[in-house]
């Protein structure tokens, strides 16, 4: 019976995972003792076996810790790295190792393969150099720079060079033309989801909701991405879903397309208007004019300009006497 085989899917699972984190960027603890380590909080330990085929192997046999780690090695080392592996520690295919042989192997994996940068790690130093001035010296970008590396960038390398960039102050000219987003420009994905754009006073850029509700870098998994029109209606004067009296129409200010909510409740209003720009992607109706002044007759409200109206012809007209001068 062999119970060494203690690495299951689900560890290896997991030790990919963290090669995938940036939670090992923190420390220069060597792979091995990362990966040893939270493979012994993983893995209880295999019963003993062999009870009865001699004492020998209980003291020579490879530890599960050992032999997971080992496990994890194989699963990333090439054809080449792996036979030389067993080359080194005199094993036949397929044989089990000893205590020594697993841990000449061990020796001889960690050095033939040292860890390359993830793509989490390569992202974060590409978005540290395009928001701060680093001089790749020959090199024209970052990419190239990293093309450069014969055999790949490894995490360690990867992990100094984010210390050090980070360490670099921000230049927002540079992050800012860099940055997918512009700050305050609103986008929208395939599902109509809208965001608004932010750039950090640090150089990084994020996303909001409209109701201003952080959700960071939207774009990375967000099905087309792309700039969201406000200008979409045709200036004038909608019906909302409930009844609503809608006047859009493109601010002088800001060029951009607003949306104002007719207050009908008389009594209780502090404001004749409210903008809510969100209405402009409401289930809006045109209004026609006789629909308008037979709201505004009902409400007693000027709908072109949201006065309450006083006298009785005014009201019965659903328009104040300047504004039925000027057209709807
Ligand atoms: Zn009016």
């Amino acid at each position: 019976m062999d119970t060494t085989t203690a690495l299951t899917a689900e560890h290896r699972q997991e030790i990919n995972d963290w090669f995938d984190s940036t939670e090992h960027l923190a420390d220069d603890m060597p792979v091995a003792e990362h990966v040893a380590t939270r493979l012994s909080d993983n893995i209880d330990a295999p019963e003993r076996t062999g009870q009865g085929t001699g004492g020998g192997s209980r003291s020579t046999g490879p530890s599960a810790k050992q032999l997971a780690f080992l496990d994890s090695l194989l699963l990333k080392a090439t054809d080449e790295q792996a036979e030389a592996a067993r080359n080194v520690a005199s094993l036949k295919g397929g044989e089990r190792p000893t205590r020594q042989q697993a841990s000449d192997m061990i020796d001889h994996l960690t050095k033939a393969m040292p860890r390359l940068a993830s793509d989490k790690q390569i992202d974060f130093c590409r978005s540290l150099a395009e928001s701060r001035n680093i001089d790749f010296g020959e090199y024209d970008s970052f990419d190239e720079f990293v093309a450069a590396f014969d055999n790949g960038l490894t995490a360690k390398i990867a992990s100094a060079l984010i210390e050090t960039w980070k360490a670099q102050p921000v230049d927002m000219d540079k992050a800012v033309a860099a940055a997918p987003v512009e700050h305050g420009k609103t986008y929208a994905d395939d599902s109509g989801t809208v965001y608004v754009g932010k750039i950090s006073k640090t150089g990084n850029p994020y996303c909001v909701t409209e109701d201003g509700e952080y959700v960071g870098q939207v774009w990375k998994s967000a099905t087309n991405f792309r700039t969201h029109e406000t200008a979409i209606l045709d200036d004038g004067w909608y019906e909302g879903p409930n009844g609503e009296i809608v006047k859009v129409y493109v601010s002088n200010y800001s060029g951009t397309q607003i949306a104002k909510i007719l207050n009908t409740d008389v009594a209780n209003r502090s404001e004749q208007w409210t903008r809510n720009d969100k209405a402009l992607r409401w289930d809006l109706v045109p209004m026609s004019m006789e629909r308008a002044l037979e709201l505004g007759s009902i409400f007693g409200i000027c709908v072109r300009c949201g006065a309450v109206l006083e006298d009785d012809n005014s009201i019965a007209a659903g328009i104040g006497p300047i504004c039925a001068t000027k057209g709807f």
